[in-house]
């Protein structure tokens, strides 16, 4: 029988060994939020490899290390109001929750988030209300390109899904300040770009690792996934 504490603890040392977690905040996010608990059952046994895994629908799982590194560079904070646009399993939004949410004791942020496909929706929804994340997470079944104006606007956006540039509704929503995370290329590789709003309204744009993410298919988006 698998120990998923002491697989998921092994794992979170790699990642600092390796520079990707470089906070205390993404660490403890990392630590509490159970990986197994977001996967299909017969993925379980691994849930700590770091590595995307399939979650149905052609749709994945983003790797332990992406999590973290996306994490790092949102740098959310207790209180924030938090877009993620690609629910997929509901682990980012989890670990965003933990840290801007749950484990707060000053204003307490939330967590929206928007899935394209009601299944992964449903999916997403079950695991949050199995770890007790459900009260801090919104999820919304659309087109995220559009963003969320339930909520709007944001302290910090994250993409989980490649776009071929960066939606404007994403842009408008962000609050002046706040900060987005989102992959940006072609079908095939993208760059992580770490957006910033100034107070003028105008984008700081920086270039970071290369990574490759399913495609973003939407309005603002791919048209289609081929
Ligand atoms: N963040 C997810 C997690 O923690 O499991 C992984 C996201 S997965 C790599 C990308 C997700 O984006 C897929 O579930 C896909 O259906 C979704 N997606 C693609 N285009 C979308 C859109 N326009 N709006 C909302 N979700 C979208």
């Amino acid at each position: 029988m698998a120990n998923f504490s002491q697989q998921r603890a092994a794992l979170v040392k790699q990642l600092i060994s390796e520079g990707i977690i470089r906070s205390d905040k993404v660490k403890n996010a990392l630590m509490r939020v159970p990986r197994e608990d977001f996967v299909p059952s017969n993925y379980r046994e691994w849930a700590y490899v770091d590595s995307p895994l399939p979650i149905g629908h052609g749709q994945t799982i983003s790797a332990p290390h992406m999590v973290a590194l996306m994490t790092e560079l949102l740098d959310p904070e207790p209180g924030d109001i938090v877009l993620e646009v690609g629910t997929g399993s509901g682990y980012q939004a989890a670990v965003l929750a933990e840290i801007v949410a749950k484990n707060s004791s000053l204003k307490r942020g939330h967590v929206y988030t928007v899935e394209r496909i009601p299944e992964l929706a449903e999916f997403a929804k079950e695991n949050l209300r199995r770890t007790n994340y459900i009260d801090y997470v919104t999820v919304v079944v659309g087109d995220g390109t559009k963003g969320y104006l339930g909520a709007a606007p944001y302290d910090k956006i994250i993409v989980t899904a490649a776009a071929p540039s960066i939606p404007q509704p994403l842009i408008e929503q962000l609050k002046p300040s706040g900060r987005m995370i989102i992959p940006v290329g072609d079908l095939y590789y993208q760059r992580l770009l770490v957006v910033s709003k100034r107070t003028d309204g105008l984008l700081d744009v920086r270039e970071d690792t290369w990574c490759v993410f399913v495609p973003l298919i939407g309005e603002y988006g791919w048209r289609s996934q081929y």
